[in-house]
């Protein structure tokens, strides 16, 4: 079995949808094959967009509606399809629900799930129509019957044994070469319906390679693999030909949003490797991200960056030499489930920075200072300083502690653009070093670096 997953922008239109059929049809000569695709491109954040408007009585909602229903006709009609009556029980269902938050003014995030849903509940309907058409027979395979999740809608967690059960189920009942599986999509052990987190359609790929034993994962995008930094922000990116799981994972959790972070985590174990190939230009090689990658001259892989970065800063003398500061700080950010990104500590000890997501700075800030009360009213420490409109750059490669003056070289090439640095952290893995800078200095800065590196 082999698992290939289409993301948005290779199921956007009917010439790409055509693009995909080619590439399935070659797949399946080879092995047992399950495909998993995302809703159209730029469809979830319609279905949000719209499920915000309606919760907000604005009745614009449904010109929004009809727009995305009426792309959906058309994508059906240009790729010669007849009349779909499930496609048409989805939309209606779809419109029902949304008129339903209209009347309710009130959309919780069970029922924003539930209006994801649709996305990739018509884009892998109309695919699997597709290839019926074409000729090639394949099996739907519902992913709310067969992803379980637990009830944490929005981003909910997946129960690998239900989920295995179930899968090798779909496949001893629906014997095929050819499944055909929504991404993104789950749902609870009540039935109703959960999601992934978004861009969580990479995720399913890699649960199901793990599920179903498969013994490759094929990320099929709209780039030529893995790049040495985003190609939309650093024009001379390049391709990297192979990289290991570790050194993916921290490209992708410090931004390359090429894979979705969570996706590389279930196939490690398993030892199943991931290609990375661009739908647009198939014969390219892409990227192979494996457990020991050959060799190459540089062990430094790529650079990447993430924005909507909130620094929180600690000071104060009460805090010199007293131990249990930081464990009192990191204690209060878990109670508030706030995910801690990078930390600095200046030797002195007096001073704290760490780094989260902008979404959690409030209840950041009140956390820490309640933890902190008794000291700050003796003024042993001051109140949590906030700073918000930061990115994190990350420059990730193999035992980046080997190479001396890496760091020396990343802060020059900075300096020489005038871009201020606020906080340096070097991974505890050794596989990279983060800088963090103002978000308007992002682009500049990875050009720049990327420019002293690669
Ligand atoms: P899909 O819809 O196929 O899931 P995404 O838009 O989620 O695709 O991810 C692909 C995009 O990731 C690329 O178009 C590119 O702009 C961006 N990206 C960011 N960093 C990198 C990187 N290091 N390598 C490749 N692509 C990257
Ligand atoms: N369609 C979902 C999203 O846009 C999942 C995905 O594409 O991976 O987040
Ligand atoms: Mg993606």
């Amino acid at each position: 079995m082999q698992i290939l997953k289409f993301g948005g922008s290779s199921v956007a239109s009917a010439p790409n949808i055509e693009r995909v059929c080619a590439i399935i049809e070659q797949a399946i000569q080879a092995d047992k094959t399950m495909v998993v695709a995302s809703a159209l491109g730029g469809c979830t954040d319609k279905l949000v967009e719209i499920g915000h408007m309606a919760a907000d009585r604005n009745p614009a909602y449904t010109s929004l509606l009809d727009e995305l229903i009426l792309r959906h006709e058309e994508l059906v009609q240009q790729l010669g399809l007849p009349e779909q009556s499930e496609l048409h029980g989805l939309m209606k269902e779809l419109r029902e629900v949304c008129r339903g938050v209209f009347l309710l003014q009130e959309l919780s995030l069970r029922t924003l799930d539930l209006i994801m849903s649709f996305g990739e509940l018509l884009s892998t309907t109309i695919l699997s129509r597709f290839l019926h058409h074409k000729g090639i027979t394949n099996c739907w395979i519902d992913a709310r019957r067969t992803i379980r999740t637990n009830h944490r809608y929005g981003n909910a967690q997946v129960d690998m044994e239900a989920t295995t059960r179930h899968i090798e189920h779909q496949i001893n009942t629906c014997p095929s070469r050819l499944y055909i599986v929504p991404g993104f999509i789950s749902s609870n052990d009540q039935g109703i319906t959960t999601t992934l987190g978004r861009g969580g359609s990479d995720y399913t790929a890699s649960l199901l390679a793990v599920c179903a034993k498969a013994r490759m994962l094929e990320i099929w995008t709209d780039v030529s693999g893995m790049m040495t930094a985003d190609p939309r922000v650093v024009p001379q990116a390049r391709p990297i030909p192979h990289i290991s799981y570790k050194e993916a994972l921290e490209l992708s959790h410090f931004g390359a949003r090429v894979v979705y972070p969570p996706t590389i985590q279930p196939v490690v174990s398993h030892r199943i490797p991931i290609k990375i190939k661009n739908t647009f230009a198939p014969e390219e090689p892409g990227t192979l991200i494996e457990q020991n990658p050959p060799e190459s001259d540089s062990r430094l892989r790529g650079l990447s960056a993430s924005g909507h970065i909130a620094l929180l800063s600690m000071e104060g003398s009460g805090m010199v030499g007293i131990p249990g500061y930081s464990a009192r700080l990191f204690g209060a950010l878990a109670a508030e489930e706030i995910n801690i990104i990078l930390i600095t500590q200046a030797s002195s000890v007096h001073t704290m920075c760490v780094a989260i997501d902008e979404k959690n700075a409030e209840s950041a800030k009140k956390a820490v200072d309640d933890t902190f009360a008794y000291e700050i009213s003796l003024q042993k420490v001051e109140p949590l300083r906030v700073e918000t409109g930061f990115s994190i750059i990350s420059l990730v490669g193999d035992d980046l502690q080997q190479q001396s003056g890496t760091g020396g070289r990343m802060f020059e090439a900075l300096g020489r653009k005038n871009i201020n640095i606020r906080a340096i952290a070097q991974g505890s893995s050794e596989k990279n070093i983060s800088t963090v800078v103002g978000t308007a200095d992002e682009a500049e800065a990875l050009r720049a670096i990327h420019e002293a590196f690669f």
